[in-house]
């Protein structure tokens, strides 16, 4: 059964990087700019404007992160150290050239919302206290402000406060609702699945029966079912009881699932020891050699240290006017014929 990340988590994981190279790109856009207009000093006074440094930094980090996007958060807490310490050689070079403040607020408040995306509510509060402490820390090292830098600079303290805050409480909002939908998933999964042997249940797997033959009608593309049921099984619950027979259901089903599972094929319980196995766009020819493997892989190895057969039927999809109901009559119909045939055989 799907048990792949929830879409939800990778439509979110999917914004974490395009906000990186969106945010990113424009901070390298923006210091190329700032660069024409106002060349850098020389070589002594670099340190004072560490932009350039910066922008490599994020440039390399973009690039990090598309080339290793499952690296994203430590990636993005590396740049954001190097933003930190740029912030330290930044603030003395800002208070001594009086310069406007505006440039640094707008990139920090960006910072901050992104720390919170691609962190968490947590991690992000926790960095952007850091980035405060670090701003007031620099800037009580400078000595006493005039009452204008003051103002100033407390503004652009507390307006990034208050940016965290709003950023904690969307993101609180954001992970509350990824949760509720992951447990609704894991719901939803669990009530499509047969609690015995975890593939699909009845009601699930004539679901994706309908869907499939839908998508064969639709594209006019191939298909085929198997169905199978497990010989003599009754005569295993008589001898070894029915908890051996529920064993021997699940290794069964654990059977057919690795075998066709890699290749696109579902399989489900029909009910009691008799299951189901679609195989999207597998024409007749093909099926029946799955099904032959199926019926090697379960005779030739004991399952849960019994030897167990099983009795396989095939039928495909032949076309607009084939139903469901008529497809799973003739596989079952094929599988009663393997039973009639002796029973540890394909038809
Ligand atoms: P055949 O080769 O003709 O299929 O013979 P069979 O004995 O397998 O067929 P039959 O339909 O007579 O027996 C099916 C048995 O499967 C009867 C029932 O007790 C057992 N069964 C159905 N569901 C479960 C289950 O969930 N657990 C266990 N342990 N047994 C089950
Ligand atoms: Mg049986
Ligand atoms: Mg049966």
């Amino acid at each position: 059964m799907d048990r792949r990340k929830s879409s939800l988590q990778n439509r979110l994981f999917r914004s974490q990087q395009y906000v990186v190279y969106a945010a990113g790109l424009t901070y390298v856009l923006f210091v190329l700019l700032v660069t024409l207009v106002d060349p850098p000093v020389p070589f002594s006074h670099v340190l004072q404007t560490p932009r350039l440094g910066v922008a490599l930094v994020v440039l390399v980090a973009c690039l990090a992160v598309w080339a290793a996007p499952q690296w994203l958060r430590w990636i993005y807490l590396l740049a954001y150290g190097g933003g930190l310490l740029s912030l330290i050689f930044e603030v003395p070079h800002l208070l001594a050239s009086e310069s406007n403040l505006l440039q640094l607020y707008v990139w920090q408040s960006v910072n901050v919302l992104i720390s919170f995306l691609i962190l968490g509510s947590r991690v992000g509060m926790g960095v952007s206290l850091l980035t405060l402490l670090t701003l007031l820390g620099t800037l009580s090292l400078q000595g006493p402000l005039r009452q204008a830098q003051l103002v100033d600079w407390m503004t652009v303290c507390l307006t990034l406060a208050i940016t965290a805050y709003i950023s904690h409480l969307v993101m609180v909002f954001i992970e509350g609702n990824l949760l509720v939908h992951q447990q609704d998933q894991g719901k939803l999964l669990a009530a499509r699945q047969d609690a015995l042997t975890m593939v699909y249940g009845r009601g699930a797997i004539e679901e994706e029966l309908e869907r499939a033959m839908g998508y064969s009608r639709r594209h006019n593309t191939p298909m085929s079912v198997i169905v199978t049921d497990i010989d003599h099984f009754k005569s295993v619950n008589d001898r070894y009881g029915h908890a051996t027979g529920d064993d021997v259901l699940r290794a069964v089903a654990k059977r057919l699932r690795r075998t066709v599972g890699g290749g696109g094929g579902v399989v489900g319980r029909w009910g009691g020891e008799e299951f189901i196995v679609l195989l999207p766009g597998v024409a007749k020819p093909d099926a029946q050699a799955v099904a032959e493997r199926l019926r090697r892989e379960i005779c030739d190895q004991p399952l849960a240290d019994l030897n167990v057969t099983a009795s396989f039927g095939v039928a495909s999809y032949r076309g607009a006017n084939d139903t469901t109901d008529q497809l799973f009559g003739r596989a079952d119909q094929a599988m009663y014929e393997a039973k009639n045939a002796g029973r540890n055989a394909v038809r």
